[in-house]
């Protein structure tokens, strides 16, 4: 059973619960959102279009409440909450204008006479399994190209988000959506089970970890349903010898403890050259010690509670473990006395194939720092991970920077830069960190039918 709940992280009361749907209107919820794809297929594309531009436009205007749900669910501290919510905007508003040309014909070079053309098309119902690091972004980039390409939508979204999940919801109806095709969906995971296996739905993608990627992955497979899959990463931003080692650092702190850690592109393993160690990690911890933790609901406050006690118990454990095997500790790596899940601000090095630390995702506010000696060490450790999501690389030689992308086993690599989401950038990974990409032209390919048109 999922339990359907806002407890807020800051206390870890519990401050509303919802009901989860019944069997009968979890099936019912799938004739309806086949019932409407039949029409909404045959929709004008500039009606589609028109859609997200109004719920682009509903995100900006309510973007103060939607971040204030936010941090209360999950925490996110407010300015961080309503960047979010600026993103999610940006990518309804990027479908809705850019997005229409990937919707064109493509005319086919092809030998002999006629014409061939791949005209893109959508496939059917969906079903969005989403996590509640990024409530609203994650949503935005399954929704958006697919609405517009015509596909419906059954939305479950994480347990402890439902405020979240009916708010956006109650914004694609304001918008003007017919009815059916964008449903919030109350699901346990039976009936998530159910919907896949089932012959209405066409696909599935899921946001979260490795065992719900490998569980609904599994059985999309099984069912011979298209799925995309983003699952955990466990980044490494390399800091290379001749490296600008300030404008590293300033990449490197926030992308490590923004969003309190729990991102899936966070820079989790800082991969140091020796030559630059002794400055880098001055001024990384001189800059974490910046990160305190504070109040979400505070415009000043960087970094807030974790998701949940849950969360917060589960890296601890991961931290306790890799000190009890002789990590050292630079800045935090205790549990602070007090109610809610906070968790400080903590730096590692010494960390070691032995400690779960070095294979696993930590999914919170803890950097580990490792110092090498070469380029080549720096890429061999960067690569020895079960993840493959994104990377950074941080040198002043064009030349090595090149290189080194293409040696890294991931789906995305910044140069002399973190990598933040864009509505125009495609994002995903290889090895456990998924299948598939979203946003740009990539993502709305995913669940589109490339149909050939072959005219004699
Ligand atoms: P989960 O993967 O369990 O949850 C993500 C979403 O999947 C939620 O909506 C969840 O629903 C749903 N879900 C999970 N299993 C099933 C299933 N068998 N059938 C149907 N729905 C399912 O993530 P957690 O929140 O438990 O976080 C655990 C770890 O996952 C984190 O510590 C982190 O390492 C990783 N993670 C990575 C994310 C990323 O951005 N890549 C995002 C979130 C987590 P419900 O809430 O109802 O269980």
């Amino acid at each position: 059973m999922t339990r359907y709940a806002t407890v807020d992280p800051t206390t870890g009361e519990v401050v509303r619960e919802f009901a989860e749907m019944s069997d009968v209107e979890a099936a019912q919820s799938l004739v309806d959102a086949q019932e409407a794809f039949l029409s909404w297929r045959r929709t004008d594309i500039t009606q589609r279009a028109e859609l997200l531009s109004r719920v682009a436009a509903l995100h900006r205007e309510h973007a103060e409440s939607l971040a204030e749900l936010m941090t209360l669910e999950m925490g996110k501290p407010i300015a961080q909450a309503r960047g979010e919510v600026e993103l999610s905007a940006s990518i309804y508003e990027y479908y809705a204008t850019v997005g229409v040309n990937f919707l064109a014909d493509e005319v086919l070079d092809i030998a002999g006479t006629g014409r061939a053309v791949v005209r893109t098309a959508p496939i059917g119902p969906l079903l969005g399994v989403m996590p509640w690091n990024f409530p609203y972004y994650q949503v935005a980039r399954f929704v958006a190209p697919n609405l517009l390409l015509g596909n419906t939508i059954l939305l479950k979204h994480a347990g402890n988000c439902p405020q979240q999940a009916l708010r956006i919801e109650q914004l694609i109806e304001e918008a003007g959506a017919p009815t059916g095709i964008y449903q919030n969906v109350f699901a346990n995971r039976d009936q998530v089970a159910q919907m896949i296996t089932g012959p209405i739905l066409q696909g599935v993608s899921l946001t979260g970890s490795e065992r719900a990627g490998s569980e609904i992955g599994g059985l999309a497979g099984k069912h011979l349903k298209k799925c995309v899959l983003e699952l955990g990463g466990s980044d490494p931003l390399l800091v290379l010898a001749g490296a600008d080692v300030a404008q590293a650092v300033s990449a490197a702190v926030p992308g490590r403890f923004g969003n309190a850690g729990q991102a899936c592109t966070s820079a989790k393993r800082l991969i140091v050259e020796a030559p630059v160690w002794d400055r880098f990690v001055s001024g990384f911890l001189e800059q974490t010690a910046q990160w305190t933790v504070g109040d979400p609901r505070r415009d000043e406050t960087k970094l807030g509670p974790m998701s949940s006690i849950d969360a917060r118990d589960e890296l601890a454990a991961q931290v306790d473990d890799a000190i009890s095997k002789g990590a050292v500790v630079h800045a935090g790596g205790k549990v602070p006395d007090g109610r809610g899940a906070f968790y400080p601000a903590t730096v590692l090095s010494g960390v070691t194939p032995e400690m779960r630390a070095y294979h696993e995702e930590l999914f919170g506010p803890v950097a580990v720092l490792y110092k090498v000696d070469s380029v080549d060490q720096a890429v061999d450790l960067a690569n020895d991970s079960p993840y493959g999501l994104g990377s950074s690389v941080f040198t002043t030689d064009d030349t090595v920077a090149d290189a080194v992308a293409n040696r890294l086993d991931v789906g995305m690599v910044g140069l002399n830069t973190t990598l933040k989401s864009a509505p125009d950038m495609p994002f995903g990974g290889v090895k456990n960190s998924g299948i598939g990409r979203e946003l740009g032209r990539f993502g709305l390919d995913e669940f589109a039918n490339k149909k050939l048109v072959r005219i004699a």
